[in-house]
């Protein structure tokens, strides 16, 4: 055995007691810690022959790059949409790292782990109150989870036309609906074969709206005669957090032949709001749904799912098979995870989710989601009622998308941005809405309060101050 692994196997104890101590320490500090740095990680001197064992190497990465790593994970990092993580899923994620075990098969002959995972995704559809009729595994964000459901539209569609996409590929041009996708869809597409600009922009509502014009539509559908298309629709737009009438898209699922996905990556969590689940009415009668974990369920990085309808299972195989790969099987009489999802070898990534949902139940859930709401109201009410700023659009769940008031300010949105970012105090990423640059906020972590409402107002009137 090489030396230093040798040492450090006899020095575990310590090792990871150290580590413990230390990331206990960046989580007690996360509140004080800056939301952004100016530092650039200085040159690395290349692998050496000789290892440092991992305590020189702590040493190493506590003088060059810890300090310089910033409180993503913290309560005022407001931009994209960035979630943290809750202890009991830090507690699972260290677990899984620890247990590295490689979620693939079912429990039986193999090991438990995807048997954790079936039983995370379970909790997931209580969590949603969606039924149990869909099929779900978990992938590393929201992209790849739009990603797989995308993946097995296709199959879909070519199944419509007399085809097998996933064996023969495809030639064919293929009718995509959509009003208002992330952008992560579009790369879905690209990444398929089917074409990012290969859309049908369905209008959206008039209003300062985002969601899609239902009648608009079904005229678009009429227009298509009977021919298959595939749907893409949001629950949760990230500029403004508006969602597509769901009711109303089930009611056309119903009539007509299309794959109906949703991407709620963090919009589903509507759901667990007694006052906003209204918002998803219908979303249960989708063919696919993608949700993020590292968003609202605050939990580590890298975790999403998917969910496919389960009379879709046999689509979704022949999607995801390893081909001539006789030693997996046939993956519709043994079940491998493998075989329904683009990644082979995976972490257990269920596990901090299983853990969170564990720990903190139904009610936990929906302290956190209407938490994040309320400080988002706050916030909203704040830009509102400040003549120096305005909102692009109405607060609808968690995301304040404002600007400078006046046209003239226009040209100064991005300094003021630099600015209140460079505090460290708070940071928040840049947008564009309806021609007009603006700034979005969104709240999903689980530990942001009234406390960091005030620091984060205090340092927006302090730059207005300067700038404007
Ligand atoms: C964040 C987001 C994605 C992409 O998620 P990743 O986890 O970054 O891959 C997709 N759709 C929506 C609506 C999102 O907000």
């Amino acid at each position: 055995m090489y030396h230093h692994l040798h040492k450090d196997l006899g020095n575990l104890d310590a090792l990871l007691d150290k580590v413990c101590t230390q990331g206990l320490d960046y989580l007690k500090t996360l509140r004080h810690r800056p939301t952004a740095t100016e530092h650039q990680v200085s040159d690395n001197h290349g692998l050496r022959e000789e290892g440092l064992g991992t305590e020189k190497a702590l040493e190493w990465f506590n003088q060059k790059l810890e300090p310089i790593i910033v409180a993503s994970s913290g309560p005022r990092y407001l931009g994209f949409v960035t979630g943290g993580s809750t202890p009991a899923s830090i507690a699972g994620d260290w677990l899984a790292t620890v247990y590295d075990q490689n979620t693939q098969t079912t429990g039986g002959e193999g090991d438990i782990s995807a048997a954790i995972e079936l039983e995370a995704i379970q909790l997931l559809l209580d969590l949603f109150e969606l039924p149990d009729d869909f099929f779900g595994g978990f992938v590393t964000g929201a992209t790849m989870s739009n990603f797989s459901c995308l993946a097995v539209a296709r199959q879909w569609y070519g199944k419509a036309l007399g085809k097998d996409y996933a064996k023969d590929g495809i030639r064919d041009k293929l009718h995509i609906l959509t009003a208002t996708p992330h952008s992560s869809s579009l790369k879905s597409l690209a990444m398929l074969g089917l074409g990012s600009r290969n859309i049908t922009k369905v209008n959206t509502l008039p209003g300062n709206r985002e969601a899609m014009d239902i009648a608009d539509l079904e005229t678009r559908i009429r227009e298509l005669k009977g021919e298959p298309f595939i749907l893409i629709s949001s629950a949760g737009t990230v500029n403004t957090v508006d969602f597509d009438d769901a009711e109303a898209i089930a009611g056309l699922h119903k009539k007509y032949r299309f794959w109906w996905h949703v991407d709620a990556a963090f919009g589903g969590f509507a759901a667990c709001s007694p006052e906003h689940k209204h918002l998803l009415k219908g979303w249960e009668q989708a063919d696919s749904i993608t949700v993020d974990c590292h968003k609202w369920l605050n939990v580590p990085y890298e975790n999403a799912f998917f969910l496919i309808k389960k009379e879709h299972n046999l689509l979704q195989a022949e999607t995801f098979q390893n081909s001539d790969a006789p030693y997996l099987g046939d993956p519709m009489e043994n079940f491998s995870y493998l075989n329904f999802l683009p990644e082979n070898s995976r972490r257990l990534k269920a596990l901090p989710v299983w853990f969170s949902l564990m720990a903190y139940g139904k009610k936990g859930y929906r302290e956190i989601v209407e938490n994040a709401i309320g400080m988002t109201r706050i916030f909203g009410d704040f830009i509102d009622q400040n003549p120096d700023f305005e909102l692009l659009a109405p607060v609808r769940l968690n995301t304040v998308c404002f600007t400078l008031s006046g046209e003239e300010n226009q040209d100064k949105v991005q300094s003021f941005l630099t600015a209140l970012n460079r505090t460290g105090k708070v940071f928040m990423t840049p947008t564009v809405y309806n021609g007009k640059k603006g700034i979005r906020a969104a709240f999903v972590n689980w530990m942001t309060d009234e406390r960091d409402i005030v620091i984060i107002t205090e340092e927006i009137n302090a730059i207005a101050k300067k700038i404007l």
